[in-house]
């Protein structure tokens, strides 16, 4: 559920969204600029608030790589629940905590992240000792947002107790749909009414910050069964909403069935109506979008997910759990025998590390800034990384800026409202002609003669 993966791949709310990938429908869409949903829809939150950006500084991912059953879309790195793989994960966690504690000293992380895989199905009793384990080894700061994944049927009043005691004090719920026949095509083993029995409890046990994943337009869905299940969503009374849209992985049931033309995909434009029904669905609760896939109360943003946009520095544990510090990314192996088995030999667990580049800084802060709301801001960035960003966009910024695929905001850019479902569109749009402006040399010509920072601030 939540990718233990770089920032640029949290981007998977739309499907052939890779940055050379500029679909005809949505190239059309853009072009006419016709409104998706009504331009009120777009009014309630222009987010992320202030709040939230401040309390995201610092995070710490720990990715759990465990799952009761697959479902039929999913690849992330999850396997088969056992007590003795329970064991070894945790040991392998309490090692890379202390391995990797020096970088963070003298920090306080201002959010911790349960992910998997499924956090919930680990024992409550590991769960308190690997946090308490964390405790010891990092500095976390005492309003720190805590989130856990949990699977609706995985969450009992035992658990619900342990991560009270852990100080967890967010919980993102895994439903994507609430419709039988559809939770059945996605592998889901829970029913529909799980996540209103999952959420009352946690209330009893005192948890006010909830959230609800859903997922949007893999095959058969349509439009009535998804206003249903927006709906219901929406009157569980939950603060947050995450919803992706369906993408064919290769190597999973559904992908492969999808990729082998044994089942479709839906059309670009039909899954533009569904984020639209969405949209207009969210904002009549008093939810704002304040970032393509994520919806919230004001003041409910995912502090966790909002260090990744803002591109603020992450520390990770766990197979396949990708971190970013101290000027360096660093990715760690996928399956959970390669990542415990160098832990246990007293290795760093990575597949590769690297110093982050002025290019790379650039276009994360494009990739990642134009998915929020209120877009890429100049305050959010260093001067090395703000400089870095201008001296590759600020030309084609202008140019989509004039296409109308950008606007200008006090602080930076942003993708209209209207537009938001197609961002990763106009983001593929920009860097390809950014791509293309640094081959003839025009980019560094125009970054000599823009002036753009001072009238962008
Ligand atoms: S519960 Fe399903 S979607 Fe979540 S990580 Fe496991 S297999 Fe993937």
């Amino acid at each position: 559920m939540e990718p233990p993966v770089p920032a640029h791949s949290l981007i998977r709310s739309r499907p052939g969204s890779a940055l050379t990938d500029f679909g005809a429908a949505s190239a059309a869409r853009l072009a006419s600029a016709a409104p998706l949903v009504p331009p009120d829809a777009h009014a309630v939150v222009d987010g992320p608030g202030e709040a939230a950006r401040d309390q995201a500084r610092l995070g710490l991912y720990v990715h759990v790589p465990f799952c009761a059953t697959r479902c039929t879309y999913c690849d992330f790195a999850s396997g088969k629940l056992s007590l003795q793989t329970v064991e070894r994960w945790k040991h392998a966690i309490l090692h890379e905590a202390e391995m990797r504690a020096p970088v963070a000293t003298g920090r306080a992380f201002t959010s911790v992240f349960f992910g998997g895989g499924s956090p919930s199905a680990v024992p409550p009793d590991t769960a308190v000792q690997v946090m308490a384990a964390l405790r010891r080894a990092f500095a976390i700061a005492p309003d720190a947002e805590i989130t856990l994944e949990a699977n609706p049927e995985s969450v009992d009043d035992r658990r619900l107790e342990a991560w009270r005691t852990m100080g967890v004090n967010r919980l993102s719920f895994g439903a994507q749909s609430f419709e039988p026949g559809e939770l059945e095509a996605l592998g889901r083993v829970h029913d529909v009414e799980a996540p209103a029995r999952a959420i009352a409890r946690a209330r009893r046990h005192g948890f006010q910050r909830l959230s609800l994943d859903l997922m949007f337009g893999f095959p058969g869905h349509n439009e009535a069964a998804w206003r249903r299940t927006v709906e219901t969503a929406l009157d569980l009374g939950v603060e947050h909403l995450s919803a992706y849209a369906f993408i064919p992985e290769g190597g999973t049931p559904l992908g492969n069935a999808v990729l082998r033309d044994e089942a479709h995909e839906m059309a670009d434009d039909a899954e533009a109506d569904l984020y639209a029904v969405l949209e207009a669905s969210a904002a009549r609760a008093g939810f704002g979008p304040y970032e393509t896939s994520n919806f919230c109360r004001p003041g409910a943003e995912a502090r966790h997910n909002l260090t990744y946009w803002l591109r603020r520095p992450y520390l990770a544990l766990g197979p396949s759990a990708h971190g970013m510090i101290a000027g360096e990314r660093y990715a760690n192996h996928y399956h959970l025998e390669r990542w415990a088995s160098a832990l246990e030999r007293d290795e760093r667990p990575e597949t590769s590390r690297e110093a982050e580049t002025a290019d790379a800084i650039a276009q994360e802060i494009l990739l990642l800034g134009l998915r929020l709301a209120r877009g890429i801001e100049a305050r959010d960035h260093d001067e090395a990384a703000w400089s870095a960003f201008q001296h590759r966009y600020a030309a084609t910024l202008a140019s989509a800026e004039r296409a109308g695929r950008v606007e200008r905001t006090a602080g930076g850019w942003r993708i209209p409202g209207h537009l938001r479902f197609v961002a990763d569109d106009a983001i593929a749009w920009i860097e390809a002609r950014a791509e293309a402006g640094r081959s003839s040399g025009t980019s560094a010509r125009s970054a000599r003669d823009l002036t753009w920072r001072a009238s962008a601030s």
